[in-house]
């Protein structure tokens, strides 16, 4: 029997960037939420494990 962790579960496909409506990519868990970046303005989301869809914005500079 296959078991699936619902962590895959919780991580979406994909996330698009508001600014510039790309794909963002995946980059890291951290704090127990899903790191994504945007490589072109350098835009992050958390988003949390859980499933109240919480999603966080955040800025970093583009490197
Ligand atoms: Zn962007």
């Amino acid at each position: 029997m296959t078991k699936i962790p619902l962590v895959d579960d919780s991580i979406p496909e994909e996330l698009k960037c508001t600014t510039c409506l790309l794909p963002m990519q995946y980059q890291t868990k951290k704090d127990g939420k899903f790191l994504w970046q945007c490589f072109k303005c350098g835009k992050q989301y958390l988003v949390s494990e859980n499933v109240d869809e919480t999603i966080e914005e955040r800025w970093s500079p583009p490197r």
